[in-house]
C-alpha cells in the first residue's frame, strides 16, 4: 500500500486527478480533475480503495495510519470552506459518498447532512434564519444515517413522518412546520435507539468514523457482489470514499439542484440537456417523485448561473473531450459542481458524437472509431415507426429513448416477463407509473416502456437507453389503474392486451398499432464505418439464404457471403412435394427424377443470390439435412393422407420412411457430407445448380465467385471422394455452355477431428470457414438446443464465465481452431504453394468479442447475420486498433 492514503480536493487544486480511478475511484478522481481545472467544487477528500482493501484485511478496522490523514484532511476543508465540523454556531457539514473505479450499483448511498447535532442544529437554525430548513437537514440525516449506514428500516422512519402528517393535518411534507420537524427529529431519535441499541451520535467525529465503516462494509454488501458477479468485474481493490463538504440546493427559491449531460444522450445532438428543481436536494432530481423542469428553464429563472453552467459545460468537454454526465447544486445563488463522468448514451447518440467531436477537432477518426460500442450499433438498426402511419398520436411524453414500438399494454413486470417467457415473439409495451430496479426483467421482455412519471434522468429512461429501448417518460396524461387492469390515455380508456405504440425519439404516444420500418445506414453511421473500415484487416460477410437478404447485407457492407445454407431452399410450397418424392424414392433413377424437378428451383434461387452479389464471393454449403423434417410426422395421419395422394404412394409407406429415418441422435447422426456421399447425385445436382446459375449470371456481364462448401468434414477422404464428383460435374456444365467460371471447393471445419487433421484436409480444401456452433457443441458434448437445464447453473457457479454458443470459448474450441488455422495454412502453403483462405460463419461472427478474437488468430474474414454486419466491421475495426477506449 502506498504511504497516502487520503487525498484531498479543494479551491483550484488536488492532490489527486483524474487518471486515479483505481485508487480514487470515478467519483473522486474526477472531483480532483475538476477543481485543477477550476471548476467550482465543494472542498473535501478521498480515502483511496487501498484503504479499503486493508479495512479487510484488518479484519474491517481502519487502518491507524490512516486515521491522522483524515483529520487532517478534514482540518484543510475547514480551513478553505471556513465552517468547523461540530461547530455550534456556524457548523461545517459533509456528505460521506461511495465511489470506486467503475460505477457500481449496489453499493451504499450516499448520506448527506453528516456533522449535525442537537446543538449545531441550532446553530444552523440562527446563522440560516431557517429552522424549518435546520429541522428538515437533521430529521434526513437521522433517516439517512441510521438506514444506509446503521442497518434500521427506513419504513420506520417514513412510518413516523406519516403519523405526524396525519395529527397535524399536513398534506404534503413542506406543510409540516419548523416546531412539527423538531417534533419529528424527536421520534426519529426514538426509532434510531429502538433499533440500533445506542442514542443518535452526537459526536460528530463518531458520525463520521461510523459512516466511513458503513462504505467500506457496503463493497462487500450482497447487492454489490451480485453486481461485479453478474458484470463480471474482478480485480478492483474496493471502494473509495469521498467526504465533501455539504451545499444546499433546498435554502429557499435562491437554491437548487439538477443533473445533465452536455449533448442529448439519446440523440447525440450537441444541444445542453438536463433537468433540474428549485429548492430541493440530491436526488429529487432522479427520484421521479417531482417532475423538474428542463435545464433551459434555468436560463430564466437564474440566467447568471445558468451562463456560468453553460461555461462550465463547455470547459469540461473541452478538457474530457468527451460528453459528460453532471451533478450541480446551486445555493442561494452560488454554483457547485458535484459530479462528472463519461456520460451513458444511445447506440445512435455514441455515433454522433464521435463524428461530430471529430468535425469540432476535439478528437481524431481512431478515437472516435474505438469509442463507439459494437453491440450499442443495434439501436442505430432498430425499426422506426412509419413516417406514412395515419395513426395519431394522442399525448406526449418526454422522448427518453429513441427508437418506436408497437405492442400490447401490460401493466405489471412479472406479468410481462412470464409472457415473454411463454412466448418470445410477444410485443408488449411495459406502462407504469415509475419503473425501479425490481422491473428490470419485465422492461427487458417488452419492446417499450411508458412511464406516467420521471424526467429524462429516471430509472425507466436510463435503463432503456442503456438496452436501446424505446422509452417515453413523464407522460402525465397517462393514467394507471392497476385494479381494473386499464389505462386511460389522454382520456381514452385502453385494456391491458390492447395495442398501443410508443415513439421514443418524439416522445408521442398512440392508440393502436403502427407499421415498423427497418432502418438504412446513412449519414454519421456511414461516416463512421468509413472510418471503421480504413483500419480493419478483418473482412466481413453475411449468412444470408434469400436475394433480399444479401442486397440487405450488401447495404451494410458485407463484402461476401460466407454462408448461403440450401436446406429452406427445399422447403418451399413450389418444390416440397418434388423433395419428399426424392426421400421416398427408392431407386437411384427414382431419386434422380425427382432431384430433376427439384434442379430448375435450385438453380433460380442462386441466380438471384449470384445477382445480388455481383462482384463478390459466394460460400454455398450443400445440402447439411434433417431429412426425416421433411415428411409429416407418426401422429400426423391427416397430414400424410394428403402428402400421399400428392405424390402417388401410401401412407405406410410414408411412415415406414419416417421409421427409417428416425435417428436417436440426429446432431451426429446422418448428416453434412454423408449424405452426398451416400447419395451422390443429390450433391451433384447441386453442384450443377450452383455452376449452371454462375454461368447464366456471368454471360448476363456480372461477376461470380462461387464457393462450394462441403459441411462436416471430418476425414480427408471425405472430401476428396465428393470433390472429384463436384469437379467432374461443373467442368461438364461450363465445357457444355463454354463459359469459364472460377469456383472454390471448400469445407466447414466443425469437428474437432477437421481442427486435429487440418493439414491433411487443407491438402484438398480450398478453404476453410469454421461452423463455431458445431465445433462448440461437439467440442463441449453439449447439444445448443439441451442446454436450458444446465446452463445457468454452469455459468452461475462460474463453470463456465460465459456462455460458449455466445462467444467462442477461446480455451478449449478457440484452441482447437488456432491449431487447426495453424496446421491448415503450413500445408496448403507447403503442397500448393498458396494461402489458404479462412473465414468464421458460425453466430460467433457477429458477437464483437468473438469478432476480435477472430483478428487476433489470423483469420481472413468473419460472416454474420445481415443486421450484425456493422457491428462486426466495427468490432474488426478496434480489434485492428488495439485497446479500445470505452468507459465500462
Ligand atoms: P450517486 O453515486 O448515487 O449519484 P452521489 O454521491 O453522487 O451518489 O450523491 C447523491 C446525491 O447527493 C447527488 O445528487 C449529489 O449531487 C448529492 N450530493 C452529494 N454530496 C453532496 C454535497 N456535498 N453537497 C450537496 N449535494 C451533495
Ligand atoms: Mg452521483
Ligand atoms: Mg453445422
Amino acid at each position: 500500500m502506498s504511504a497516502k492514503h487520503v487525498y484531498f480536493f479543494g479551491g483550484k487544486t488536488a492532490d489527486g486527478d483524474g487518471k486515479q480511478k483505481e485508487l480514487l475511484g470515478g467519483k473522486g478522481a474526477n472531483l480532483a480533475e475538476m477543481c485543477k481545472i477550476g471548476i467550482p467544487v465543494p472542498p473535501g477528500f478521498t480515502i483511496t480503495t487501498e484503504v479499503c482493501a486493508a479495512y479487510y484485511e484488518q479484519g474491517k478496522k481502519i487502518p491507524e495510519a490512516a486515521v491522522p490523514e483524515i483529520d487532517a484532511a478534514l482540518a484543510k476543508v475547514e480551513a478553505t470552506f471556513g465552517k468547523k465540523f461540530g461547530d455550534t454556531s456556524d457548523p461545517l457539514l459533509v456528505s460521506v459518498r461511495s465511489g470506486a473505479a467503475l460505477s457500481m450499483p449496489g453499493m451504499m448511498n450516499t448520506i448527506l447532512n453528516l456533522g449535525l447535532s442537537d446543538a449545531s442544529v441550532e446553530g444552523l437554525a440562527k446563522k440560516t434564519g431557517n429552522p424549518r430548513f435546520a429541522y428538515d437537514s437533521y430529521r434526513r440525516l437521522i433517516d439517512m444515517f441510521g438506514s444506509t449506514a446503521m442497518g434500521c428500516e427506513h419504513e420506520a422512519f417514513e412510518h413516523e413522518i406519516h403519523s405526524l402528517k396525519h395529527e397535524k393535518k399536513a398534506a404534503l411534507d413542506t406543510d409540516l412546520s419548523a416546531d412539527d420537524l423538531k417534533e419529528l427529529v424527536k421520534r426519529y431519535k426514538a426509532v434510531y435507539k429502538k433499533n440500533v441499541g445506542e442514542d443518535f451520535p452526537q459526536d460528530p467525529k463518531k458520525q463520521l468514523y461510523l459512516a466511513i465503516n458503513a462504505v467500506f462494509n457496503s463493497w462487500n454488501g450482497n447487492k454489490a457482489i451480485e453486481y461485479r458477479r453478474i458484470e463480471r468485474i474482478t480485480g478492483l481493490k474496493g471502494t473509495a470514499v469521498n467526504v465533501q463538504a455539504m451545499v444546499f440546493g433546498n435554502m429557499g427559491t435562491g437554491s437548487g439542484t439538477g443533473v445533465a449531460f452536455t449533448r442529448d444522450p439519446n440523440t447525440g445532438e450537441n444541444v445542453f440537456y438536463g433537468d433540474y428543481l428549485i429548492n430541493a436536494q440530491g436526488e429529487d432530481v432522479v427520484a421521479g417523485i417531482r417532475t423538474p423542469e428542463p435545464i433551459s428553464k434555468l436560463n430564466d429563472e437564474m440566467p447568471k448561473v445558468y451562463k456560468q453552467l453553460c461555461e462550465i459545460r463547455e470547459a469540461l468537454e473541452q478538457h474530457y473531450k468527451e460528453m459528460q454526465d453532471i451533478e450541480f447544486t446551486v445555493q442561494d445563488g452560488v454554483l457547485y459542481m458535484l459530479q462528472t463522468r463519461t456520460g451513458k448514451r444511445t447506440g445512435t447518440a455514441a455515433v454522433r458524437i464521435a463524428v461530430e467531436m471529430v468535425k469540432e477537432g476535439k478528437i481524431d477518426e481512431k478515437t472516435a472509431v474505438k469509442r463507439v460500442a459494437p453491440d450499442s450499433l443495434n439501436h442505430l438498426l432498430q425499426p422506426q415507426l412509419d413516417p406514412k402511419s395515419k395513426v395519431k398520436p394522442v399525448a406526449q411524453g418526454i422522448a427518453a429513448s429513441p427508437g418506436g414500438a408497437t405492442g400490447m399494454v401490460v401493466l405489471d413486470s412479472a406479468e410481462a416477463k412470464a409472457l415473454h417467457e411463454k412466448d418470445p415473439a410477444v410485443k408488449l409495451i411495459l406502462v407504469r407509473k415509475e419503473t425501479s430496479p425490481e422491473d428490470v426483467a419485465g422492461m427487458h421482455a417488452a419492446k417499450g416502456i411508458l412511464t406516467s412519471t420521471g424526467g429524462k434522468a429516471s430509472h425507466a429512461a436510463v435503463v432503456a437507453r442503456g438496452w436501446g429501448k424505446p422509452c417515453v417518460v413523464g407522460c402525465d396524461d397517462v393514467k394507471i389503474d392497476e385494479k381494473s387492469q386499464t389505462i386511460t390515455i389522454a382520456g381514452k380508456s385502453v385494456k391491458a392486451g390492447d395495442y398501443i405504440t410508443i415513439n421514443g425519439t418524439t416522445g408521442d404516444v398512440m392508440i393502436g398499432k403502427v407499421e415498423t420500418i427497418n432502418p438504412s445506414m446513412t449519414g454519421d453511421f456511414s461516416t463512421l464505418m468509413t472510418w471503421a473500415d480504413k483500419s480493419r484487416k478483418l473482412k466481413i460477410r453475411t449468412n444470408a439464404d434469400s436475394p433480399a437478404d444479401a442486397t440487405k447485407a450488401r447495404e451494410f457492407g458485407a463484402e461476401g457471403i460466407g454462408l448461403c445454407r440450401t436446406e429452406h431452399m427445399f422447403f418451399g410450397d413450389d418444390r416440397i412435394a418434388a423433395v419428399r418424392e426424392m426421400i421416398l424414392a427408392e431407386s437411384v433413377e427414382g431419386r434422380r427424377k425427382a432431384l430433376a424437378k427439384i434442379e430448375p428451383f435450385q438453380k433460380k434461387d442462386f441466380v438471384g443470390i449470384f445477382e445480388a452479389m455481383d462482384g463478390l464471393p459466394v460460400t454455398i454449403r450443400l445440402l447439411d439435412p434433417p431429412l426425416h423434417e421433411f415428411l409429416p410426422q407418426k401422429d400426423n395421419r391427416a397430414g400424410a393422407e394428403a402428402v400421399a395422394k400428392q405424390i402417388g404412394v401410401s401412407v405406410e409407406k410414408i411412415f415406414e420412411r419416417v421409421e427409417e429415418l428416425h435417428e436417436m441422435n440426429p446432431m451426429m447422426g446422418f448428416r453434412g457430407c454423408r449424405l452426398p456421399l451416400v447419395f451422390p447425385e443429390i450433391g451433384e445436382m447441386q453442384v450443377r445448380a450452383i455452376i449452371e446459375a454462375a454461368i447464366e449470371v456471368q454471360k448476363s456481364g456480372k461477376k461470380v465467385f462461387p464457393e462450394i462448401m462441403i459441411p462436416l468434414v471430418g476425414v480427408v477422404e471425405e472430401l476428396s471422394i465428393l470433390k472429384t464428383q463436384a469437379i467432374a460435374v461443373a467442368e461438364e456444365a461450363i465445357k457444355k455452355h463454354g463459359v469459364k467460371v472460377e469456383y472454390q471447393i471448400g469445407t466447414m471445419i466443425e469437428l474437432p477431428r477437421a481442427c486435429v487433421a487440418a493439414d491433411k484436409i487443407a491438402e484438398e480444401a480450398e478453404f476453410f470457414s469454421f461452423g463455431t456452433n458445431d465445433l462448440t457443441q461437439m467440442t463441449f458434448g453439449f447439444s445448443r438446443d439441451d442446454i436450458k437445464g444446465f446452463m445457468p447453473t454452469y455459468l452461475g457457479n462460474k463453470i463456465l464465465p460465459i456462455d460458449p454458443f455466445q462467444t467462442i470459448d477461446f480455451n478449449g474450441v478457440g484452441e482447437l481452431m488456432k491449431l487447426g488455422i495453424q496446421k491448415g495454412r503450413d500445408s496448403r502453403k507447403a503442397k500448393h504453394g498458396s494461402h489458404l483462405k479462412i473465414g468464421i460463419c458460425g453466430e460467433h461472427g457477429g458477437d464483437p468479442d468473438s469478432v476480435v478474437f477472430c483478428h487476433k488468430i489470423g483469420m481472413d474474414y468473419v460472416s454474420c447475420s445481415p443486421f450484425r454486419v456493422p457491428i462486426a466491421r466495427l468490432a474488426a475495426a478496434q480489434a485492428a486498433l488495439g485497446d479500445t477506449v470505452r468507459d465500462k
